[in-house]
């Protein structure tokens, strides 16, 4: 895969950079930036080589959303940052005919025109229509058959930034990784877990099963959960994961009404669960066992939180990051909601590699390959 460092000419040339923009805004504000801080190597490799850099990007799903906020926490990063109100046109194409080399300029919200997520053949026209290079560099879209990600390389030469060929070399490591290897999956939604899951079952020592998702494997064993989310997998397919002898599943849990907080809640094993309560956390066994797994393991990949964490329900989600931050294994961990976890927890700095990438990670462990990866030049 080529990279930035491969572009041959890049002094006043004007770079369009897919970045990743999609960051939590809260009340108008940017309320978390791990996103951000790891789109700055590539911009600051191309400012110093005097490129014009155009930085393309989304937010949210609503195509409504307003990307300012992003631009304004991204200016305290990138200082002479400018703004475009509108992604394409005239009005783009003349804001960036007046950068000089080095400037940096990010435009609207790629998702407010429809032909974003439709891949539309003119929306990729009038994008390519604003740079003469095309540099990838978000990764957590590189699984989406979008415009910006999979159009638009085919109209300009395209290469891979400095984030996207990190996040490559350290999920291929995770690919083929040194053994024992420990794989952690929780969080919800079997569907898009389940490929990630059978490849991780051929590659992995041990597959942990956890969270809501491990909600369906307790059932399928054939015990009574209670009120419980489960997803509507079917039951066969995880049956069929169930007779893999390196699946694991919760011993204990965490229990209490649907909307129940920490303080009201009761622990008890997952062969006792009252019928009318719902499993909200993995229990202290379940950690335990897991910590065990963790002291043994020379790699550890989690994706996926162990409890409803946004309620409070963070113990099993934090004793498990103590462990692999205790631990001298090989560590990587993705997904939207457990990175916003570990990082309220404070615990990041101890992962050997944290992914931008959510489903986007899954799906790369799942294929080895994605559709944004494999328009890039070779
Ligand atoms: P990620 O974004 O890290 O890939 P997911 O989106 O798959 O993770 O799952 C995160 C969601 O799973 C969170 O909203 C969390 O509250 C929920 N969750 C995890 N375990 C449970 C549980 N036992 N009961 C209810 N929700 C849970
Ligand atoms: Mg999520």
């Amino acid at each position: 895969m080529k990279t930035v460092r491969d572009i041959p000419a890049l002094a006043d040339i004007p770079v369009l950079v897919r970045a990743a923009l999609n960051v939590p805004v809260e009340n108008g504000k940017v309320a978390n930036s791990f996103r951000l801080r790891k789109a700055i190597p590539t911009i600051e490799y191309l400012r110093k080589e005097r490129a014009k850099v155009v930085l393309i990007g989304h937010i949210g799903e609503a195509g409504t959303e307003t990307l300012e906020p992003v631009y304004e926490a991204m200016k305290l990063l990138v200082p002479g940052l400018k703004w475009c109100r509108v992604t394409v046109g005239a009005e783009a194409r003349a804001a960036i005919r007046a950068m000089r080399g080095g400037d940096v300029i990010m435009m609207e919200n790629l998702r407010r025109n429809v032909g974003e997520t439709k891949n539309d053949a003119e929306f990729a026209r009038e994008l390519a229509e604003l740079a003469d290079v095309f540099v990838e560099d978000s990764f957590d879209v590189c699984h989406r058959v979008h415009a910006s990600v999979v159009g638009v390389p085919t109209l300009l030469p395209a290469y891979a930034g400095l984030q996207v060929e990190e996040e490559v070399r350290q999920l291929s490591k995770a690919l083929s990784p040194e053994n024992p290897a420990l794989a952690i999956i929780g969080g919800a939604k079997f569907s898009t877990k389940e490929p990630v899951l059978l490849k991780l079952l051929d590659v992995y020592d041990r597959v942990f099963v956890g969270g809501a998702l491990g909600n369906d494997f307790v059932k399928a064993m054939g015990r009574d959960i209670g009120i419980s989310l489960v997803s509507n997998a079917d039951p066969k397919e995880i049956k069929n994961l169930l007779n893999n002898r390196k699946l694991a599943i919760p011993l204990d849990a965490i229990v209490g009404p649907l909307d129940g907080t920490p303080e009201t809640a009761q622990t008890c094993g997952v062969d006792a669960i009252p019928a009318d309560k719902a499993i909200l956390d993995d229990g202290p066994k379940t950690t335990a066992m897991l910590v065990d797994y963790i002291r043994t393991a020379k790699t550890v990949l989690w994706n996926g939180p162990l409890g409803k964490y946004e309620s409070g329900f963070t113990s099993s989600t934090f004793e498990l990051a103590k462990g692999i931050a205790a631990s001298g294994a090989f560590s990587i961990v993705g997904g939207g909601d457990t990175v916003a976890a570990i990082e309220e927890m404070g615990v990041a700095a101890h992962f050997s590699f944290i992914s931008t990438g959510g489903g986007a990670m899954l799906d790369f462990l799942a294929k080895g390959t994605l559709p944004g990866l494999d328009v890039i030049s070779q």
